[in-house]
């Protein structure tokens, strides 16, 4: 059985159903991202599983012991869980090593030592003790943040959107030190994010969710890759979709006849993403379908360039690729795009 087991959970509020019967079993010691454009539930379901809320109907248990059985659920301060809020929630009258020893006894052993302990986890400097919130950065704020959470030694920590506020290089390397430590410390965590990168790079375990209800629930990789459907698809990156003609194991489509990971037969929709193109001067190739480069869009590392298909007979005729900034072609260039690796079919024919 999972660690934390979310069976069959709905909440409402008046007239708007947050979440509507979600499912979901997270491992002992993984990371679990949940992505989902804003209203689709994420904060709802992270609220459920801290105790701040109750679910209407389902059940949450975490190592075996229910958390909540409907609405009769277990106060929060006693459930064991760890949450880091979006802003850290710090106290701002607190220095740093108040913040981070709030829940640890007063008279506690070794308290300062615990907080030191606790400081150097997140990799911060001794001397940040004796400050108070504002006279640190972001990320340094969010460090703090879950060496309070930490301090507990919870037995599971959510994260809401906790590095939203932080710049993006800060981002990417706070989100590594937290991932790294969290998993050094072998603790489950659930993270709600709207960034799908964020989701893809963090989690061992990634759920979309939409309206209330989970739709895929899988490893980033798979998610990314084999998306039940285009919405899923597009959710968690730029993708590709183009109508085909399926036929045992191939498709027929705009761009030629491409290898896919489906052996139905007959009309259907497959995916692409960006990255499978490649665009090689007219002249040069052979291979590939023809086109006409329309547009340029000059976004520094990576650029986006519009190809129009020149043998596309439907709607799918212009492809948006991209491409580093050095060696782009010019406006008007006849090109010829490749594809690299296979397409995937969407698993529904009407999805
Ligand atoms: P997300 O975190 O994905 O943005 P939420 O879980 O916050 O989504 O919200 C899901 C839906 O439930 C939204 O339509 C939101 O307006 C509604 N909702 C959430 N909390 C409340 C509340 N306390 N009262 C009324 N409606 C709420």
């Amino acid at each position: 059985m999972s660690f934390l087991d979310i069976r069959g959970i709905s909440r409402r509020y008046g007239a708007v159903t947050a979440l509507d019967g979600v499912d979901l079993a997270v491992a002992a010691g993984s990371r679990t991202a949940v992505v989902g454009p804003s209203g689709s539930g994420k904060s709802t379901l992270l609220r459920i599983i801290a105790g701040f809320e109750a679910p209407d109907s389902g059940r949450v248990t975490l190592g075996g012991e229910v958390l909540a059985d409907g609405p009769a659920a277990m106060p929060a301060h006693l459930r064991g869980i760890g949450l880091v809020a979006q802003d850290g929630a710090l106290f701002p009258h607190l220095s740093v090593a108040d913040n981070i020893g709030f829940g640890l006894p007063r008279r506690a052993p070794h308290r300062a030592e615990r907080i030191a302990e606790l400081l150097a986890m997140v990799e911060l400097d001794p001397a940040m003790l004796k400050r108070r919130p504002d006279q640190l950065s972001g990320g340094q704020q969010q460090r703090v943040a879950l060496a309070r959470a930490l301090a507990r030694r919870p037995r599971l920590m959510l994260l809401d959107e906790p590095f939203s506020a932080l710049d993006a290089g800060l981002r990417a390397s706070t989100r590594k030190a937290v991932a790294a430590l969290l998993e050094a410390a072998g603790i489950t965590t659930i993270m709600v994010t709207h960034d799908q990168a964020e989701a893809l790079s963090f989690a061992d375990q990634v759920a979309v969710m939409r309206a209330g209800r989970l739709l895929q629930v899988g490893p980033p990789r798979e998610l990314y890759l084999q998306p039940k459907d285009p919405m899923i698809a597009e959710f968690l990156g730029e993708a590709i979709v183009l109508p085909a003609r399926l036929a045992e194991g191939w498709a027929e489509c705009t761009l030629g006849r491409i290898k896919v990971d489906d052996h139905r037969s007959g009309e259907g929709r497959i995916m692409l993403r960006p990255e499978q193109l490649v665009l090689a001067d007219d002249g040069h190739a052979s291979d590939g379908a023809p086109g006409e480069v329309v547009e340029i869009d000059f976004a520094g590392a990576l650029c986006s360039v519009t190809v129009r298909l020149l043998e596309a007979a439907d709607g799918a005729g212009r492809l948006l690729l991209r491409r580093p900034a050095l060696n782009l072609p010019a406006v008007g260039t006849r090109v010829r795009i490749a594809v690299l690796g296979g397409a995937h079919v969407f698993p529904t024919p009407g999805a």
